[in-house]
């Protein structure tokens, strides 16, 4: 393994050079396994965003913009071996920045490299159509990139996100602006280096580090940008939408969830219970598309809480690099809001509860992940998206209940059915409000494939798959009359 920062993560990239942010301030960057600074990083603000934003747009006028399709292709399949290439790193810096074990940083980055694969290949694919009209006319419809699109990115998934969101935004032609997560923000930069190796034209990515409210803040209102997509809180996603309105600018907002599985009586309980266990405890349960609510139908309750409260008691908590089944949470600030909700629960049952290794260090963001039991479907804690290790047992009698209880929260990103009854499968999978559903899975292993976005306050549009790219282009028609 190289240097783990073979970069200086204290610079923004603004037009192809490395530059320090206008303020020349930096932020600490905490290391969550243990509270130590890892690195100061660029406070970015305004000006920066603004120097940003003029050099994508200056991109676009010049060789980006008209680069043919294919050849963006060829640099994103180029940086995707890149990012192969260097897996081990970036899975050293996520696990280090973000505290995930590091298996799951590496699935991380490898799944980024996936996404840039997947957008290299698709990047002469994307096709307008011609449109039968009256006679002497010549109708067809051109896939346009939108122009500069301005990326705003969250701490849990930094690779992934990126992957999804500028993969798919650089694949149809626009020029990025990325604001990563000042929680989080090592790999955001790496993989910008990574995209100058493999070829990218100056100013066709750029990068400002810094604060939500300042670079942020900036980002969401400028006038230049032309499109924002933004994962993260619900609150400031609402933020985002009310800046972008005012300049008329489309959003594609992805806000997180309270995502069930349903267990009904003749489902396969061997094939289900890793599923239910990890799809909540995965990244400690900071996954927007965590499974925080298991509905179970009576006649297998007392056997899946049995045997998912012996599967939570063999949780292990510890230091990332120790690759435990969970890290730390990001913060000690996400620390306070995940022991606020097991407060909340303090009139509930605990089935059972993982174990934080002794040698901890006592100045990491560590709770123990939390199975409740018996909780009454409108409980603070069967509504309120936690982001952290803890899901609810929730029972149910029949398949209407269960519909209605699945149905019952503000959000709508993931849901999944265990039955191996076939017509309830599909009726199912018709009837629950989610942007994806699952048979007799959860995440279908992250599925770079497969549009994904939510319903209601999981926030709207859809990233992912062949679908992202008609997000971040539009259609033009022209009709020709040639008589
Ligand atoms: P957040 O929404 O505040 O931050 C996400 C991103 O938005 C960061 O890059 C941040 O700098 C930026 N941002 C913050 N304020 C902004 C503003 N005014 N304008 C523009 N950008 C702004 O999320 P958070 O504070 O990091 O986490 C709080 C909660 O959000 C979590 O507890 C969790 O429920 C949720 N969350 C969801 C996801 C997800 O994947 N859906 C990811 C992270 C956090």
């Amino acid at each position: 393994m190289s240097d783990p920062l073979w970069f200086d993560p204290a610079l923004c990239l603004i037009g192809g050079q490395w530059t320090p942010p206008a303020s020349g301030e930096t932020l600490p960057l905490i290391n969550p396994s243990d509270g130590s600074t890892l690195a100061q990083i660029a406070r970015g603000g305004s000006a920066d965003i603004d120097a940003a934003v003029r050099a994508a747009d200056a991109a676009l006028a010049d060789d980006w913009g008209r680069m043919p399709a294919f050849e963006r292709g060829r640099i994103l399949t180029r940086l995707g071996r890149l990012v192969l290439d260097r897996v081990d790193d970036l899975a050293a810096l996520e696990a280090t920045d973000v505290g995930k074990p590091l298996t799951q940083a590496r699935a991380d980055a490898v799944a980024l490299a996936r996404y840039c694969e997947f957008y290299g290949g698709a990047a002469d694919k994307v096709m307008g159509e011609t449109i039968p009209y009256l006679d002497g006319y010549t109708v067809y419809t051109l896939r346009e990139p939108h122009g500069v699109t301005g990326h705003i990115v969250p701490w849990n998934y930094p690779m992934q996100i990126i992957g999804r969101s500028v993969g798919a935004a650089l694949t149809m032609g626009n020029a990025c602006v990325l604001k990563p997560a000042e929680e989080a923000c090592l790999t955001a930069l790496a993989f910008a280096h990574l995209a100058q190796e493999a070829g990218l034209p100056a100013g066709a990515l750029n990068v400002v580090p810094g604060l939500g409210a300042e670079a942020g803040a900036a980002l969401t209102a400028h006038p230049g940008i032309h499109h924002i997509s933004f994962t993260g809180s619900v609150a400031t996603g609402s933020l985002v939408q009310a800046a972008a309105a005012r300049n008329v600018v489309p959003v594609t907002l992805e806000l997180g969830g309270k995502s069930p599985q349903l267990v009904f009586d003749d489902a396969d309980l061997d094939a289900a219970l890793p599923f239910l266990v990890n799809a909540g405890c995965q990244n400690a349960g900071q996954t927007c598309s965590a499974s925080s609510r298991i509905l179970v139908q009576r006649g297998v309750y007392d056997e899946v809480r049995t045997r998912m409260a012996a599967a939570y008691a063999d949780l292990t908590v510890g230091p990332a690099p120790e690759d435990l089944r969970l890290g730390p949470l990001i913060s000690d600030r996400q620390k306070t809001i995940v022991e606020g909700f097991l407060a909340k629960g303090a009139d509930l049952t605990i089935a059972a509860q993982g174990v934080i290794v002794d040698h901890a260090p006592a100045t990491g963001a560590y709770v123990r992940p939390t199975l409740f039991t018996d909780v009454p479907p409108d409980h603070p804690l069967a509504r309120d998206e936690i982001f952290g290790p803890v899901q609810v047992l929730i029972p149910f009698d029949t398949e209407e209940e269960a519909v209605e209880i699945a149905n019952s929260t503000d959000y709508g990103l993931v849901a999944s059915i265990w039955t191996a009854n076939g017509a309830r499968q599909m009726r199912l999978a018709k009837r629950l409000r989610a942007g994806q559903v699952f048979i007799n899975n959860y995440g279908a292993g992250g599925g770079v494939e497969l549009p994904f976005g939510g319903i209601g306050k999981s926030g709207h549009g859809r990233e992912k798959g062949f679908e992202a790219l008609y997000g971040f282009s539009q259609l033009k028609t022209v009709a020709a009359l040639h008589g």
